[in-house]
């Protein structure tokens, strides 16, 4: 067993970056909790990575203050902070073999004794028989696993890691992100990710920070994001998201009640991160997996309660683990519904006319003036 250590936490406040007259990272507040596995999530150029370096102490913000467990340390150069990086290229020292690789920061620091630390290092990334090997003998998962435990033998209290899995093929991938949950797990340190891929921030983090042209859009659990996004941009960025515009006719209750063409839908007044009145227009979305098709031959056979769209099958694929097809409404060109574990209806081919229906529970309302 490798040797405890605590995470700290991470709060940032105001803290923003520009170059010139371009606004990288717009003055954001960020609080990730001691021994969280937190990531920052968005597409290339987003402020991701500048983030990153402005907690690790290498880009310096422009506003603001950043707190690492509990200290300011804004001002600090990236060795004086308890945080450690570990970057998609691994960097590791091609004439040293993997044990002097993980050895390298005790010895900096003057440390001699360092066989058991490392061993237990390499044995908590599972690289325990290769010891004696270089880098260059390694494979790519392998070596961003010394580079892992490079970073963690000086127990950081932060970990930040910036794409480390973005070399790997995407079965190794997936491997790697298990991985990297169970020595999160395992260590109890703050773990801070950015990536671009959404499957990867959701497998690995217990909260993730969306963002989007140097804002953080929102944050949450995954399945909270996933199911609950509070914009379009979240609500595509994490999924297929099926988005209908619809207007409000009754807002007197719980649910709100929306007309749409093809249906009459309710939405749960707090699943709607939008403004609301009588008469007004929302998107309401719904995620692919969640919809039933029903042969419009066999309507009533929809229970009372669903929300209910007509609809017609423009396309239907079957991919192993389920059926896709792609449905158009009166009011949506195409509509995603993934069906799993169901005997294929053979009369759901292209052509067919359908009743798309689902629990109102799994509702989103979105503002339809966004974009
Ligand atoms: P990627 O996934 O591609 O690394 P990112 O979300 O991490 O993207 P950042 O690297 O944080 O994005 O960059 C944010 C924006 O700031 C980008 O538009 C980038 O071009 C710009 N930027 C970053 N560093 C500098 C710099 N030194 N000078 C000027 N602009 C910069």
């Amino acid at each position: 067993m490798t040797q405890p250590s605590s995470g700290g936490d991470v709060r940032l406040d105001r803290i923003s970056k520009t170059y010139g007259s371009f606004t990288a990272v717009h003055p954001l507040d960020l609080h990730i909790p001691a021994g969280s596995f937190f990531a920052l999530l968005g597409a290339s150029g987003c402020g991701k990575t500048t983030t990153l370096r402005m907690i690790a102490g290498l880009e310096e913000p422009t506003t603001g203050t950043v707190r690492l467990a509990g200290k300011d340390v804004t001002g600090l150069p990236p060795y004086k902070r308890p945080v450690n990086t570990v970057f998609q290229s691994y960097a590791l020292f091609p004439h040293l073999d993997i044990y002097e690789n993980v050895a390298f920061g005790l010895r900096r620091r003057g440390i001699t004794s360092v066989r058991k630390q490392v061993g237990e290092m390499l044995e908590l990334v599972q690289l325990g028989d290769f010891a004696r090997r270089r880098p260059q003998q390694l494979s790519g998962g392998q070596q961003q696993r010394v580079a892992l435990a490079r970073a963690l033998i000086n127990h950081p209290q932060v970990l930040l890691l910036d794409e480390p899995l973005g070399a790997l093929d995407l079965k190794l991938r997936r491997q790697m992100q298990l991985e990297l949950k169970r020595i999160q797990t395992e260590v109890g340190i703050t773990f801070i990710h950015v990536t671009h891929d959404q499957e990867e921030a959701m497998t690995m983090a217990d909260t993730v920070a969306v963002m989007n042209g140097g804002r953080v859009e929102q944050r949450g659990a995954p399945a909270e994001l996933y199911e609950n996004p509070g914009t379009t941009f979240v609500a595509n960025f994490l999924g297929t998201s099926n988005l209908i515009e619809a207007e409000v006719t009754d807002k007197s209750g719980g649910d709100l009640v929306l007309t749409a063409p093809g249906g009459r839908l309710s939405l749960p007044a707090d699943r709607c991160s939008a403004p609301v009145r009588t008469g007004g227009k929302l998107l309401v979305g719904v995620r692919p997996e969640k919809i039933t098709l029903t042969h419009a031959e066999d309507a009533d056979t929809v229970p009372e309660g669903r929300n209910r769209l007509t609809g017609r099958i423009a396309d239907a694929s079957f991919i192993g683990v389920s059926t896709q097809y792609a449905v158009t409404t009166p009011g949506c060109p195409e509509l995603a519904v993934y069906e799993q574990n169901i005997e294929r209806d053979a009369r759901l081919v292209p052509g067919a006319e359908v009743v798309l229906h689902w629990n109102p529970a799994h509702t989103f309302g979105l503002d339809a003036a966004q974009n």
